[in-house]
């Protein structure tokens, strides 16, 4: 296994819709060694997600996954997904990206969705998310269409580098 290099931001693979996967590509070793060395490099650098542009691949898949006292998402690979929104509330939080290093900035997301995604054993899967992980599986599928979070922003007031957020923001909630 092995750490990916990053793309940071003004890399143009960031900027590519990623085309479906054909299904056939999951069960090839290189393919499963990519997911392998995508979760150990969101590992290594702290994230909590990652998705394959991220690290140079036009590839529609992700990895995710955080353990923590109040919100978890276990660790879970979603190929093709496709996200509904359940209802109509819209939460504004903090958010960060190893591709944008040191910046955090609040963005609205769907509080609830619904999401569809091929796993890494070729099966079919729906679930459910809401609040944090709900915003983590929309921040990584915005990157498989070459979105990032600033674009998701209503303003940019909030941006802020990650000293100053900790210092003025993290302590005060959203
Ligand atoms: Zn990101």
């Amino acid at each position: 296994m092995s750490i990916l290099k990053v793309a940071r931001m003004g890399h143009p693979v960031l900027r590519k819709a990623t085309p479906l996967l054909d299904l056939s590509e999951i069960s090839k070793p290189e393919f499963q060694r990519l997911i392998d060395n995508m979760f150990d490099t969101m590992l290594e650098y702290e994230g909590i997600g990652l998705a394959a542009p991220q690290v140079h691949e036009e590839i529609r898949m992700f990895v995710a996954g955080v353990a923590g006292p109040d919100t978890v998402l276990s660790p879970v690979v979603m190929i093709n997904p496709e996200i509904e929104p359940i209802g109509t509330r819209i939460d504004e939080d903090w958010e960060g990206c190893l591709s944008i290093p040191d910046v955090r900035g609040r963005v609205p997301r769907a509080a609830e969705i619904r999401v569809r995604a091929v796993d890494r054993e070729g099966r079919q899967q729906v679930m459910t998310a809401n609040d944090f992980p709900a915003r983590v599986i929309q921040h990584e599928t915005d990157h498989l269409d070459g979105i990032l979070f600033l674009d998701r922003m209503k303003s940019h007031e909030s941006l802020a580098f990650v000293e100053e957020y900790g210092r003025y923001w993290e302590k005060s909630g959203s």
